[in-house]
C-alpha cells in the first residue's frame, strides 16, 4: 500500500502530491489526515506532512519510493481534521480530493508582513532641546540627529528615520531606554471590524429565549454534542439566544463559528456580537482581499479569535477547540456551493462537529423541509421561539387576488387595496416595503392574453425586456427587438407584466409623487456600499417607500415599517422545481416578518394570481407546521427529499444526438448496477433550461432512501465514464440534493 501526502498545505502547493509507501509496522493505523513525519528532498530531511489518499499501485519506479518514517503521536493538529473534513466532502459531494482541499484549507499570504513600526518623541520640545545641548556636548552625533528630526517632526517611520538620518537601530532603542522616544508597532494582523464600539445593550431575556438557552446549557454541561434547531418566529429574538449559547462554550475555552446569509451580514448584526465578545470577534465576507483573509486565519491560530462570524466558507475556520457551530437562516439556499465541490453547509457542519466534539445550532423562522424533518425523525433537537422578542404582535396578512382585480378593470401592478393602504401609511408618515418575488425570473415578456411566454432560440429561457424596447437572453447574451403583437394570438397586451423593480420605481413615484422611493436591486447595489447605504438612508427614515428584490426581506430591522406588500407572489411558483412551494413559502414568509417589528402593529398585502394554493394560504397565517403536513406528504407521494434522497447527474455536449445516447447509455448503467431495485431512475429528460450557448443538456435523477447507495453509484458511473471513450466529449457533473433544478 503508499499514501499521498502533501508537504506544504499552501494552496499553490496543494496539487504537488508526493507517494510514499507505508511500512508494515504503521498499516491499519494510517487514515486520511494522519500527520506524518517522512524523508523529503535530496537531503532526505525529516519532514511533516498530511494523507491525503491511498493507492494500491506505484505511480512510479518502486524502488525509489521512500517510506513513511513514523506518524506524529495522537496529532489533534486542525490541519489533519480539516484534511479529513475534505475527504468527506469529496466522498459525498464528488469532485476531486485537490477541489475538496482547495474549499477547506485556509489560503495563505504569501508575502510575509512586515511590522509597521514608528517612533515617537517622547520629551516635551523644551525638555527635548535641553537633551539636544547634552548630546551635542558629549559629541554624540547620531543620537543628537535623531532628537533634532523628532523635535523638527515628533512622530516619524521607523524605516525613514533609519535611512535618512544615517542611524542604526540600536541608536533608537538606547534613546528608548532613556524614555527620550518610544517605537509603536502596529499589530501585524488587523481586525477588519473598524468601528468596535458596540451600540449592543443587555436585553432581559424572556421565557422561551431563556427556555431554549437552559436546554442547550444544560446538554452542553452533560457532555451531550447534538445538533439543534430554533425555529422561532421573525423577530423572536434568535440572535440574542445564539450569543448566550456561544457565550457558554468560549466561558469554558472553546471557540465558536457563526454562518450568516452573506446579504445579511450586516453593520448592525456583527455590532451586536461586537458589543458582547467585544475584540475577540472577528468576521469574513467577500469583501475581504485574499490578504485579509489569511490574516484573520492567522488569528485565529494565535488564539486571538472566539467567535468568527461569516457567510458559508467561515465554516472552514482553522479553530483547534471547536465548540459550537450556528447556521443562521439555514434553510437560505447560498448554504449549498454551486461550484464543484457541490457541498451544503449544514450537512458539512454536522459532520466537522461531529469529528471535532461540538454541537450545532440552526435557526429559522421558515426552517428547511431537511431540518424540521431531522427534528420529527429525532435526529435534532426542535427549540421553538413562538412570540416575538419584545412583546409586538405578528402583521396581519390579506391576499388580494389579482385575476379579480383585473376583472374589475385594473390593469396596475398594484391592487386597489395596497394603494389604498400605501396612501394611509404615507399619510400617517409610515414606512411601506414592497417586495418583488422575482427569484429566477428576471423580467420575462408575456402575453396577458393567452399566456405565450417569449424564449429565447438558443437557450430556451424567457428573455428579459430591457430599456430602450430590446428583449435581452441572461445566458447567452441574444438580442432582439421587443414584440408589439402576440405571436400566438395577435393580442396588443404582450409586454405584459412588467416583473422589474425599476418600472416599479416608476409607477410608484406617480402614482405616489409626495412620496420618497428608495429601490434596491443588484443595479443599485453593485458598489461596494450601495446595499448598506440604502438600509441605513431607510432605517433612518429617509424616505417612505423601499422596493426590492429578495435582497430587502433579509435580516433587517425597520421598526417604522408597518406595511409590506408583496407584489406577484406567484412568480417563485412557476419555476418547475419540486423546491417551489416551499422557496414560495419562505420568501413571503419572510417578507412579511418584516412588517410590524416597531410599536405599531403590522400588515402586509400578498398579490397573486394563484390564491388559492397551500403555499400563499399557509403563509398568511404564518402557520409553518400546516405548510410541512401538506409540503411532506407531497414530498413522500413523490419521493422527493428529505423523505427520499436525490441525485441529479448532468450531461452537457454540443453534439445533440451523441449527448442523447450517452445519457442512455448511462442510464443503462445504472441500471445494471442496481439489481436491488433500491434506486428509482429518472430520465435522461431535457431539463427546463436544456440549451445554453449552443450546449446541450441532459439530466438523469437517481432517486433512493439511503445516500449511501446513491454514493456507491456515483463511483461507480465515475470509473464507467473514465473508461468509456464515448463519453469523452460529454461533460458530467454530480449533484446531490440539488438546491437549483434550473
Ligand atoms: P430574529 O433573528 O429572531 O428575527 P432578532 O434576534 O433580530 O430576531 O431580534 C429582534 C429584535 O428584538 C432585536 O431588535 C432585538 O434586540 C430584540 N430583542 C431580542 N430579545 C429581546 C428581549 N428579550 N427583550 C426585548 N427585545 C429583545
Ligand atoms: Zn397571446
Ligand atoms: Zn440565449
Amino acid at each position: 500500500m503508499y499514501a499521498d501526502i502533501i508537504i506544504d498545505i499552501t494552496h499553490e502547493k496543494l496539487d504537488k502530491v508526493f507517494q510514499y509507501s507505508i511500512p508494515s509496522e504503521l498499516e491499519g493505523i494510517l487514515e486520511v489526515g494522519t500527520e506524518v513525519i517522512v524523508p523529503f528532498g535530496r537531503g532526505n530531511k525529516e519532514t511533516g506532512g498530511y494523507i491525503i489518499g491511498f493507492s494500491e499501485k506505484a505511480d512510479y519506479d518502486e524502488t525509489k519510493i521512500k517510506p513513511i518514517l513514523r506518524c506524529v503521536e495522537k496529532s489533534r493538529a486542525i490541519e489533519s481534521q480539516l484534511v479529513a473534513l475534505a475527504a468527506w466532502i469529496k466522498e459525498n459531494y464528488g469532485g476531486t480530493m485537490i477541489q475538496s482541499l482547495k474549499t477547506v484549507l485556509p489560503i495563505k499570504r504569501k508575502e510575509t508582513v512586515r511590522k509597521k513600526r514608528t517612533v515617537r518623541l517622547l520629551l516635551s520640545e523644551e525638555e527635548g532641546k535641553c537633551k539636544l545641548d547634552v548630546y551635542l556636548h558629549k559629541n554624540q552625533k547620531a543620537r543628537a540627529r535623531v532628537l533634532a528630526g523628532l523635535l523638527d517632526q515628533p512622530r516619524q517611520d521607523y524605516d525613514l528615520i533609519t535611512k535618512k538620518l544615517n542611524v542604526t537601530s540600536s541608536v533608537l532603542h538606547a534613546l528608548e531606554e532613556q524614555k527620550v522616544l518610544v517605537i509603536d508597532e502596529e499589530d501585524k494582523f488587523r481586525n477588519p471590524v473598524k468601528y468596535r464600539q458596540g451600540r449592543w445593550q443587555n436585553v432581559a431575556l424572556n421565557e422561551e429565549q431563556r427556555k431554549a438557552i437552559e436546554v442547550f446549557g444544560t446538554d452542553y454541561d452533560r457532555g451531550v454534542r447534538t445538533t439543534y434547531l430554533i425555529h422561532g418566529v421573525t423577530g423572536s429574538g434568535k440572535t440574542e439566544v445564539y450569543m448566550e449559547m456561544i457565550d457558554h462554550v468560549v466561558k469554558i475555552g472553546k471557540q465558536a463559528i457563526v454562518l450568516i446569509p452573506e446579504i445579511a451580514l450586516t453593520y448592525q448584526t456583527v455590532l451586536r456580537f461586537y458589543g458582547k465578545f467585544g475584540d475577540r470577534v472577528s468576521i469574513l465576507n467577500s469583501r475581504l482581499s485574499a490578504g485579509e483573509r489569511s490574516d484573520q486565519m492567522e488569528r485565529v491560530k494565535m488564539g486571538e479569535v472566539d467567535v468568527m462570524i461569516g457567510p458559508r466558507s467561515a465554516l472552514f475556520t482553522p479553530f483547534s477547540d471547536l465548540g459550537l457551530i450556528v447556521i443562521d437562516e439555514e434553510h437560505e439556499r447560498t448554504y449549498k456551493s454551486e461550484q464543484i465541490p457541490r457541498y451544503h453547509a449544514r450537512e458539512t457542519a454536522v459532520q466537522r462537529a461531529k469529528a471535532e466534539g461540538a454541537s450545532v445550532v440552526l435557526g429559522s423562522a421558515t426552517p428547511s423541509l431537511e431540518a424540521y424533518y431531522r427534528c420529527k425523525t429525532g435526529e435534532f433537537t426542535l427549540l421553538e421561539l413562538k412570540n416575538r422578542a419584545a412583546g409586538q404582535s405578528l402583521p396581519e396578512v390579506y391576499i388580494a387576488d389579482m385575476r379579480e382585480e383585473l376583472k374589475h378593470g385594473n390593469r396596475s401592478i398594484l391592487s386597489d387595496r395596497l394603494r389604498e393602504m400605501i396612501e394611509d401609511r404615507l399619510r400617517k408618515g409610515q414606512q411601506v416595503m414592497l417586495f418583488l418575488n422575482r427569484r429566477g425570473y428576471a423580467g420575462f415578456i408575456s402575453c396577458r392574453s393567452c399566456g405565450y411566454v417569449v424564449k429565447c432560440p438558443h437557450c430556451d429561457v424567457s428573455l428579459s425586456a430591457h430599456k430602450g424596447g430590446r428583449m435581452v437572453c441572461h445566458y447567452c447574451g441574444y438580442e432582439e427587438q421587443a414584440l408589439t403583437l402576440c405571436p400566438e394570438c395577435g393580442s396588443e397586451y404582450i409586454s405584459g407584466f412588467k416583473a422589474g423593480t425599476q418600472q416599479i420605481e416608476e409607477l410608484v413615484k406617480k402614482t405616489f409623487p409626495q412620496a420618497r422611493v428608495l429601490r434596491m436591486d443588484m443595479d443599485t447595489t453593485r458598489s461596494k456600499e450601495g446595499h448598506e447605504k440604502i438600509l441605513s438612508a431607510f432605517a433612518d427614515e429617509e424616505a417612505d417607500i423601499l422596493i426590492g428584490t429578495q435582497m430587502i426581506v433579509k435580516g433587517h430591522d425597520f421598526p417604522g415599517v408597518t406595511l409590506v406588500g408583496v407584489l406577484a407572489a406567484d412568480l417563485s411558483l412557476y419555476s418547475n422545481d419540486y423546491q417551489s412551494a416551499e422557496r414560495t413559502f419562505q420568501l413571503l414568509s419572510q417578507a412579511s416578518g418584516r412588517a410590524g417589528r416597531g410599536r405599531e402593529k403590522g400588515e402586509v398585502v400578498i398579490q397573486t394570481y394563484s390564491p388559492e394554493h397551500y403555499s400563499i394560504q399557509k403563509a398568511a397565517v404564518q402557520d409553518y407546521e400546516g405548510f410541512y403536513e401538506e409540503e411532506i406528504d407531497y414530498r413522500s407521494l413523490m419521493g422527493y427529499p428529505p423523505v427520499q434522497q436525490l441525485t441529479a447527474v448532468w450531461l452537457t455536449g454540443n453534439d445533440e444526438a451523441h449527448l442523447h445516447k450517452a445519457a442512455g447509455y448511462l442510464k443503462e448503467f445504472v441500471k445494471r448496477i442496481n439489481r436491488s431495485g433500491r434506486i428509482t431512475v429518472i430520465g435522461p429528460t431535457a431539463p427546463y433550461v436544456s440549451k445554453v450557448n449552443d450546449q446541450y443538456r441532459q439530466i438523469i435523477y437517481m432517486k433512493c432512501e439511503n445516500s449511501k447507495s446513491l454514493i456507491e453509484a456515483k463511483d461507480l458511473m465515475e470509473q464507467y465514464i473514465e473508461m468509456n471513450t464515448g463519453f469523452n466529449s460529454v461533460r458530467i457533473q454530480f449533484d446531490f440534493n440539488p438546491v437549483n433544478m434550473m
